[in-house]
């Protein structure tokens, strides 16, 4: 089974129930859009699938490729190919995103096997010319002094170079231009296929213009409660969330 499921998953914060039985399976080779009102569980779903600590399961199961990832390190989910872009990018100062891209693909290869230079090159002059980025750009210091379009544009340039089997993006699309929204869409569209999959989170539908979704999923109180095809996250921008509130009983 080719998929990332998650089952009936139930998250809180210290005393905060914020995942109330989240149930939803992405085959491979399908991106679906995780839509919703602020506040209801999204961001949380996605910092659950990539172990952020600080959040707490209390029961329910993500299985990648029928593998439980729960109990794995943040790390060993990412050699398993979950590739996590953030709303807020890092800064790394004293690091090159060259230098930085060596690494993380270092990092997801088995002991002893090394990345080499050519195949690091061949990528890289690959991943630069989708982004319409030029080749100057991975000497400058990791996010330093980057602009928000630039932070987008480094992560979708990570995840080509990683190329992961499922990403998850959140607010990929805050605070973006349409012109950095463009290429951000065409990086990850030219990685669309078969050997992709994952979730696209935004609050808005403006992201999925470019990027079409294969579904569309609802979050709210912390549930999924409606699924449909691309045309409902054009419903939700026309009508808004409160007749998927009501649905919820919000
Ligand atoms: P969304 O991404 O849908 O806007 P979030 O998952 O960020 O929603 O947040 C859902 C709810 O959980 C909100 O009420 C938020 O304040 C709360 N929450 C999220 N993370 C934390 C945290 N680390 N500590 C306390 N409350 C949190
Ligand atoms: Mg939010
Ligand atoms: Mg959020």
């Amino acid at each position: 089974t080719h998929q990332l499921e998650i089952r009936d998953l139930h998250v809180s914060v210290g005393d905060k129930k914020i995942l109330n039985g989240v149930n939803l399976i992405v085959p491979k080779g399908e991106l679906h859009a995780i839509m919703g009102p602020n506040g209801n569980g999204k961001s949380t779903l996605a910092k659950v699938l990539i172990g952020d600590p600080e959040y707490t399961v209390e029961s329910g199961e993500i299985l990648l490729d029928g593998e439980n990832i729960l109990e794995m390190e943040p790390d060993e989910r990412a050699r398993k190919g979950l590739f996590l872009a953030f709303q807020y990018p890092v800064e790394i100062p004293g690091v090159t995103i060259a230098n930085f891209l060596r690494l993380a693909m270092q990092a997801r290869k088995a002991e002893g096997e090394e990345v080499g230079f050519m195949e690091f090159y061949q990528k890289l002059t690959h991943a630069l010319e989708v982004l319409e980025w030029p080749e100057s750009v991975v000497e400058r210091y990791l996010n330093e002094g980057f602009s928000g379009g630039e932070k987008k544009r480094n992560e979708i340039l990570q995840m080509l170079m990683l190329e992961p089997e499922y990403i998850i993006m959140d607010e990929t699309d805050s605070g973006l231009d349409v012109d950095a929204l463009k290429i951000v869409a065409k990086g990850v569209n030219s990685m669309r296929g078969e050997n992709l999959g994952g979730l696209i989170i935004t609050h808005y539908q403006r992201l999925l213009d470019y990027i079409v979704p294969d579904k569309v999923h609802v979050i709210v109180n912390g549930r999924v409660v409606e699924s449909g095809g691309p045309e409902l996250a054009k419903k939700l921008d026309t009508e808004g969330y409160d007749w998927v509130k009501e649905l919820a009983g919000a």
